[in-house]
């Protein structure tokens, strides 16, 4: 056909449908490259050796961890990612800290004692014996810490914020207090329990159990004290209050996290990163053997759970490395997922490349599927990359789907969350997942969460749709952000500025 002979308004129309077949074929192509220079046979092999019974589950606090740490590094260095500066060859090493917590200390104060393990519990701290004078500051938010004048005291205040109304939210926020309180000159922090929907019971339970954490700079001792009534003796200047907890027992355990990079093609854009990220560590060893599906096994091998993510990002190192987009990648395999997403929290408070020049992290983190025609992309629709994610998706025909169940808060439930409260837009990549129901729980967190019982051809898809998501984003000319109104978005004007 003679595209002489037609109209202005036709040629136009022709026009945009070659564009649009162009743009279509773009896609395909590069889809092509990823499957041809990710056969299955190497692009699995990971998923096989990551999820075995030999590495043990890959526990965070089990020696195991640390032959898979070492495979990852070992594939890093083979595909020939760069190291951090900063990082110990492929390493990132810290030391998580495990505390026993105190059984029998006391705390008095306003002519009552109160006994560790029965009306108060210790947040944040360790063996402690001093005394202070005594302030109450209402909530505790900045305004009241300066009002009450805390230089020097003890401070006491209602948990959570005036507006909190869940526990988890309350929890959240005892960082952020502890640290206006220890800015302002206070010595420790009790705050007073408000129910919010969960007994005390059950946090005495939890506080009170041995648990994995890093172990921060912030030594401020803090207490959870059931005895909203206190509040009132308090009010008079002058009460002392003293703290003794002699009896914790803390234990150190080495942890890594695995980490290089390639060095995006673009003079300009390489200054901006994309982290392709995925936690490496699984649940270790179930402390009994169980029957299922007629085997008994103890191994949670967390195939899906993230062996499979962890492959993901090693051969997209092994694709990048060879294919530089115009952004630079950083590539991560977090340990500490399962005990808290202490590994992702780790490198978001000591990261190895400075975090306002992390433009976007895509996560993967998986549960199990009961969809094999999509993806879930837990946070779809909130950041501008969207289009990227779902071409890279249908080329690989799978549909990118969003989180359908907001509910079950997945977002903030994985590794993506600590970037994404630093301001990074930072979505979750995940195997099909159309309802958390019984078909995903008939894995997720189980024994029989297997290679065997996996669909290869399924995870493949996963795996370069995720590559060629990434790719398009790190090649994409408009820097994707946050869709303004996201919860997050305030943290990404304090990172990135305006
Ligand atoms: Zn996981």
């Amino acid at each position: 056909m003679n595209i002489v002979r037609l109209s202005s308004r036709k040629t136009a129309i022709i026009g945009f449908m070659s564009f649009f077949t162009l743009a279509v074929s773009g896609q395909e192509k590069a889809a092509l490259e990823i499957s041809h220079s990710n056969p299955p046979s190497e692009a699995l092999a990971p998923l096989r050796f990551l999820a075995a019974d030999e590495l043990m589950g890959r526990g965070t606090m089990r020696s195991e961890i640390h032959i898979a740490a070492r495979y990852v590094s070992e594939e890093f260095r083979a595909a020939g990612l760069r190291t951090c500066q900063g990082a110990n060859d492929y390493f990132q090493s810290f030391d998580i800290k495990s505390q026993v917590p105190s059984k029998m200390g006391t705390l008095k104060m306003a002519g009552k004692s109160y006994t560790i393990g029965n009306e108060v519990v210790e947040i944040n701290g360790d063996n402690l014996t001093f005394s202070a004078p005594v302030v109450y500051a209402g909530f505790g938010t900045g305004e009241d810490l300066d009002k009450a004048g805390v230089q020097g005291k003890i401070v006491v205040a209602k948990m959570g914020f005036s507006d909190t109304s869940k526990i988890n939210e309350a929890f959240h926020d005892v960082d952020l207090k502890r640290k206006m309180v220890k800015d302002r000159g206070g010595v420790a922090l009790i705050e007073l329990y408000r129910p919010m929907g969960f007994p005390w019971s059950g946090i005495v339970r939890f506080l009170s159990s041995e648990r994995p954490e890093i172990e921060n700079s912030d030594k401020l001792p803090e207490l959870l004290l059931n005895d909203s009534l206190v509040a009132s003796k308090l009010q008079g200047q002058g009460t002392i209050g003293s703290i003794d907890i002699t009896d914790v027992v803390n234990t150190y355990t080495p942890a890594e996290n695995v980490l290089g990079w390639v060095e995006g093609s673009d003079p300009k854009l390489k200054d901006e990163f994309i982290v392709l990220s995925a936690h490496y560590d699984h649940l270790g060893v179930a402390k009994k053997p169980k029957m299922e599906e007629g085997k008994m096994d103890s191994i949670y091998n967390g195939a899906r759970d993230n062996a499979l993510g962890t492959t993901a990002v090693i051969d997209a190192a092994r694709y990048f490395a060879k294919h530089p987009p115009k952004r630079s990648i950083l590539f991560i395999a977090y340990t500490g997922e399962e005990i808290g997403e202490i590994g992702s929290k780790y490198f978001s408070e000591h990261p190895l490349v400075p975090l306002r020049q992390i433009v976007y992290n895509l996560n993967i983190d998986n549960a199990s599927y009961d969809d094999t025609t999509i993806v879930t992309v837990v946070g779809l629709g909130r950041t501008t990359a969207d289009a990227d994610i779902k071409k890279a998706c249908a080329a690989f025909q799978v549909t990118a789907m969003p989180d359908l169940e907001p509910e079950q808060d997945l977002f903030d439930r994985s590794d993506n969350v600590n970037l994404a409260e630093k301001g990074i837009p930072a979505p979750t990549f995940s195997l099909g997942m159309r309802k958390f129901d019984a078909e995903i729980n008939k894995r997720y967190h189980q024994l029989s969460d297997e290679v065997g019982n996996l669909n290869l051809s399924y995870c493949m898809k996963f795996i370069n749709s995720f590559i060629l998501s990434a790719e398009n984003i790190a090649n994409d000319q408009t820097r994707p952000v946050w869709i303004p109104g996201d919860k997050y978005e305030a943290a990404a004007k304090t990172l990135y500025g305006n």
